[in-house]
């Protein structure tokens, strides 16, 4: 027997249809890419977003088609994820730091039919002219004032394209199931995988951010989302704000620490989130020029693993929660978030942090499990470690016209195998021991990197860490530490080491420490082993 309950699709549209209805007056504020904050409401924006489909419609797009975009986190964008697939069509967020190649892969792949490009990334497109999907148009996310003089054939301004356009748009009723978004995950070999959304993937994964064990987004929130929109659609915190009623913050191209410091505080931002990286050069702006943000209550981190030194910075001198969060591309992206629980309520900040250092529970929605040797599941001990899998309404289960790239990626079960190395204990916490590529094997013994680089980068003259396996003749490899020193500081090695004593095993301290310049980054922020290797290839090391 079936329920008597109403059919009603999960779409894009409903979430800012929702917002405009309810929460119409609440602020989007931007820090746009030509200077000017920007300031308007959900209101404001579902104008736009009408005649920007419109404009769409005007430039041959219908359902299904997809629509690419190279751009920063600001209202223009935002006018895009819910313009493009409110229609039908599907908005391909692209990241402009990918090498050109990629890029060029990346449009031709998806076969995009319109192409949006900020300012800042027209000469990343520039370069590419001669490659671009045949027939594909080009808009520049600006005004007539601002259009560059560009090499791109036909480029139109976005506010001249909208301009004349009506506000009402006749929004089609969607499938649920229906793809809206496309964001391409960029491993360090192969070419980029296509993880294609639907709407309703975005609008389950959107209630599981609101969840109070998710991101607890809600209409007591103003947002400053600093990861990107172009990277795994800003964590969906777009979607979220929409469905919460939140305050949204997009702070453009003004990453740095300076400038996301200036919004935090100017807007009164009660939440943010980002990778690590991002939050390194805040925490040192903060402390330089002595600002505060009394409204920021907290900062989820994700992307890579927060080492303990950042949760209790962000706790000690900014006073706001630090929260450690997991997911991927292929996850839209929320896996896990390490928050207590009622049992661990009483307990002292020292013992929590155990948990909260960890990459977290799951919210409901994710199914997880451990596999070890023939993919048989392993217990949640802390322990035993294993490849993680993962199955859910917002994962992935096949890649973008691309059968190659399925083949190994799913195991007999169907859970998606996710290449990071894992323990889940007693209470539910995951925690990553590293990329299953990354994991150092010595002497029979898994070391893990992270671990490692979550202690070196404790060290206050230490701003960035990295350990590799070198090559070794009698345990097979052993861990180098890599080391970027803070500004203007020369740690010595040994002082370096002295951190590990007594916090890892003792065939884990690294064999040796060097430093340089800068470490190579992935394009969405996280250190490059696979070039790091590379440059200490027949590395020697001492004794
Ligand atoms: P991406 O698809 O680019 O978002 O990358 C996903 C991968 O980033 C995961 O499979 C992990 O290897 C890594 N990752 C994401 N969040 C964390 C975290 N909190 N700690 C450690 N690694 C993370």
């Amino acid at each position: 027997m079936l329920g008597k309950m109403m059919d009603t699709q999960l779409t894009i549209n409903s979430l800012i249809e929702f917002a405009v209805k309810f929460h119409g007056s609440t602020e989007i504020v931007t820090r746009s890419v030509e200077g000017p904050i920007h300031r308007y409401t959900y209101a404001d924006s579902y104008k736009r977003i009408g005649k920007l489909a419109h404009a769409l419609a005007g430039l041959g797009v219908g359902e299904g088609d997809r629509v690419a975009t190279l751009a920063w986190n600001t209202n223009r964008h935002f006018e895009l994820y819910f313009a493009v697939s409110g229609m039908g069509a599907i908005c391909h967020t692209i990241n402009p730091r990918l090498f050109a190649d990629q890029i060029a892969y990346i449009l031709n792949h998806a076969g995009d039919k319109v192409i949006f490009v900020d300012l800042t990334f027209v000469p990343v497109l520039e370069a590419l002219v001669d490659r671009l999907p045949v027939g594909a148009r080009v808009v520049i996310m600006t005004d007539a004032e601002h259009m560059p003089e560009t090499q791109i054939p036909g480029a139109l301004a976005f506010e001249d394209i909208i301009g004349a356009e009506a506000e009402d748009y006749p929004w089609p009723a969607l499938d649920e199931n229906t793809a809206s978004s496309l964001c391409y995950s960029s491993g360090t070999t192969g070419n980029p995988k296509g993880v294609l959304y639907s709407h309703r993937s975005t609008v389950l994964h959107s209630w599981a951010t609101c969840a109070a064990d998710g991101l607890a987004v809600s209409a007591r929130d103003a947002v400053l989302p600093v990861v990107p929109m172009f990277h795994v659609n800003a964590w969906g915190l777009p979607y979220a704000c929409a469905m919460a009623g939140a305050k949204l913050i997009f702070p453009g191209a003004g990453m740095d620490g300076k400038s996301v410091a200036e919004l935090l505080a100017d807007e009164g931002a009660t939440m943010s989130a980002g990778v690590p990286t991002i939050w390194a050069m805040l925490l040192a702006h903060l402390k330089e020029a002595g600002v505060q943000l009394p409204k920021l209550e907290r900062v989820i981190v994700g992307g890579s693993a927060v080492p303990q030194s950042m949760i209790e910075a962000f706790e000690n001198d900014v006073g706001a929660e630090c929260i450690h969060a997991w997911g991927m591309t292929e996850m839209s992206p929320l896996g896990t978030v390490a928050r207590i629980k009622n049992s661990m309520t009483g307990a002292a900040p020292s013992e929590t942090i155990q948990y909260r250092v960890k990459q977290g529970r799951p919210v409901y929605g994710v199914d997880m499990k451990i596999a070890g040797d023939g993919g048989k599941p392993l217990d949640h001990d802390g322990d035993a470690f294993g490849e993680l899998c993962v199955r859910g309404p917002w994962i992935t289960g096949g890649y973008f016209e691309d059968d190659d790239a399925d083949k190994g990626a799913f195991d007999d079960d169907g859970y998606l195998r996710t290449g990071d190395v894992s323990t889940i204990d007693a209470e539910g916490f995951m925690q990553i021991v590293d990329r299953a590529k990354d994991v150092i094997k010595s002497g029979g013994e898994w070391i893990s990197s992270i671990e490692l680089e979550n202690l070196a980068v404790g060290h206050a003259d230490v701003a960035e860490a990295a350990v590799i396996g070198i090559e070794h003749d009698k345990w097979g490899e052993r861990p180098l530490l890599v080391i970027v020193p803070a500004k203007g500081k020369a740690p010595a090695p040994d002082d370096i080491l002295a951190l590990f004593d007594g916090k890892v095993a003792k065939m884990c301290i690294p064999d040796a420490v060097e430093f340089v310049d800068e470490l190579p980054h992935t394009a969405t922020g996280k250190i490059l082993k696979t070039k790091l290797r590379e440059d200490f290839k027949g590395y020697s090391l001492p004794g």
